[in-house]
Formats: C-alpha cells, sequence, structure tokens
C-alpha cells in the first residue's frame, strides 16, 4: 500500500513556528525633534543622518499624499 493519496485534506496547516510576534512593546529611543528640538521617543533607532520629528511635526513634514 502507497500513500500517494495526496490530493485533499492533510495540506491545510503548514507549518506554525515563524516570526511574528507583535505581542510585547516596542522598544522607544529617545531622540531629539528636527523641528522644534524637543525631546520625543521613536520607534526606531535614529540614524542621525536624517531628521527625526515628534508626533506633532511628524504631522507636519510627513509627505503628502494624493
Ligand atoms: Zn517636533
Amino acid at each position: 500500500m502507497r500513500f500517494d493519496n495526496r490530493s485533499g485534506s492533510g495540506s491545510g496547516r503548514s507549518g506554525g513556528s515563524g516570526g511574528f510576534r507583535s505581542t510585547g512593546p516596542r522598544e522607544m529611543h529617545k531622540a531629539i525633534c528636527s523641528d522644534c528640538k524637543q525631546e520625543t521617543e521613536v520607534p526606531f533607532v535614529p540614524a542621525g543622518d536624517r531628521p527625526v520629528y515628534c508626533r506633532e511635526c511628524y504631522q507636519k513634514h510627513r509627505p503628502a499624499r494624493y
């Protein structure tokens, strides 16, 4: 007896372990807003070669969408 009847049920879910971790707080990094010079926190490491804005200034500086 051979198991070549593989069409149909049996291959529904595959895996189960895989990088999808969204639980837990995001790590915040302190930065200085490039606009109002206030200290803010951003959810990414400030690179230094690009401006970092606080939440308010980010609203003003984000690219306009059409
Ligand atoms: Zn600001």
